[in-house]
């Protein structure tokens, strides 16, 4: 039997409770009372605002690409760099995952699925073309790999670094970020679930178990071991699959991976004075000795305390899991969220890399190089965003309501 949508009702997907969908007003939001999260959001823009946002966003991307990010001086000698050219430089170094990782965050994945999103927006107004589903599914799959805001982040403080070392002059490419940065901040807080079109509600009759899909939105009844979603046509599933093995694997890859990455040196600097190397650490007391202690607080915050409260957080949300805990169900679920939200924040060193890599290139005065270190680092960030999104936050509230079950 095909799965029933279900328009009138709507799950969450962190808690997996069952409401009748409520109407909202415009930039109205609707959270769910039993674990806090948001279940929808109404767009405050019309989705024709958003085509138009979109292109704004295109056209930026390609500036930013096209032109220097910064332009240096030191002693007479010019050096600047386009975000491409510090890609390339790490790349021919031989640090080719540094290389990939920050060309796919910074550059490749937001141009796919703003191309992808400019077709869906346009796809809308043909209903029934078949390729509105799958370029929709696509913008949404993309959209966690997409960190130009991490990326702005690290220019800021590749610039104050940079500043102790050689004139700086801002170039064209750094407005067109800044820019960016904040078409991109409206276009994600618009609720994508809502362009899919609602589907006819079928006699709500059958009673079977309510799933949701975890791609668009819709809750369906009925949906057998195999079945796709009649929306979006992504397959469905009570609880994702696999969760808490696949959790666990990329959680213990990424604490092996922790150690090298916080022990071997992420950036190595050769200059008229010798070689030196910096790990993480050292870069923080560089940054604390040199006068700016607010950088030195942010970057240890974002590449020390967070990987490690990320990896000690999803290895007790997955413990309760298995156990089944009955308080505290609502902090899990806030717990997971904030993990969910801070991981990607993590990738600014790496950026901070990749951009001094690219900028300081003086031929016999100074020049740097990225260190084994930032390839594990780098490892330990994505390993840490797959891990978060393989676990199910559902199944706290599941093995919460086994563990009252047996009391
Ligand atoms: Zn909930
Ligand atoms: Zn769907």
């Amino acid at each position: 039997m095909a799965p029933a949508p279900r328009p009138d009702l709507i799950a969450c997907h962190d808690c997996g409770a069952v409401y009748r969908r409520p109407a909202l007003r415009p930039g109205e939001r609707a959270r769910c009372p039993r674990c806090g999260a948001v279940l929808g959001r109404s767009p405050r823009i019309a989705a024709d605002h958003l085509l138009a946002l979109v292109v704004g966003a295109m056209i930026l991307l390609v500036i930013a690409n096209l032109t220097p990010i910064v332009e240096l001086s030191v002693q007479g000698l010019r050096s600047s760099a386009t975000l491409f050219g510090s890609i390339l430089a790490l790349w021919s170094e031989g640090r080719k995952l540094v290389a990939a990782l920050t060309f796919a965050t910074t550059l490749g994945f937001p141009a796919i699925e703003l191309s992808l999103l400019f077709s869906a927006l346009l796809l809308r107004r043909m209903p029934g073309s078949p390729l509105f589903a799958p370029f929709l599914r696509g913008v949404l799959a993309l959209r966690p790999w997409g960190m130009i805001e991490v990326f702005m982040l690290g220019v800021l403080v590749a610039l104050v670094k940079l500043s102790h070392m050689a004139r700086v002059l801002p170039g064209t490419a750094l407005w067109a970020f800044a820019g960016l940065t904040l078409l991109l901040t409206v276009i994600l807080s618009f609720d994508l679930k809502t362009l899919w079109p609602d589907p006819a509600a079928t006699s709500a009759a059958d009673s079977g178990e309510a799933t949701l899909c975890h791609v668009c939105g819709l809750v369906c009844s009925g949906a057998t071991a195999h079945a796709h979603c009649p929306r979006c046509g992504a397959a469905l599933h009570r609880r994702k699959a696999d969760s808490l093995a696949r959790t666990w694997a990329l959680l213990i890859a990424a604490a092996i991976l922790y150690l090298p990455a916080n022990l071997l040196p992420i950036m190595e600097t050769s200059s008229l004075f010798g070689r030196e190397s910096d790990t993480i650490m050292s870069g923080i007391v560089y940054f604390w000795t040199s006068g700016s202690p607010d950088l030195a607080a942010l970057i240890f915050f974002v590449s020390i305390f967070v990987p490690l409260a990320k990896l000690l957080s999803l290895a007790v949300l997955a413990i309760s899991a298995r156990r089944g805990r009955r308080r505290g169900l609502k902090q899990s679920a806030q717990l997971f969220r904030v993990v969910e939200f801070v991981g990607r924040w993590s990738m600014l060193d790496i950026f901070v890399v990749a951009l001094m890599v690219g900028m300081v290139r003086f031929r016999g005065l100074a020049e740097i190089e990225a260190g084994p270190g930032a390839a594990a680092f780098g490892a330990v960030v994505v390993l840490t965003i797959l891990a978060a999104r393989s676990f199910d936050p559902r199944l706290i509230w599941d093995a919460s309501e086994d563990a009252d079950d047996r009391a």
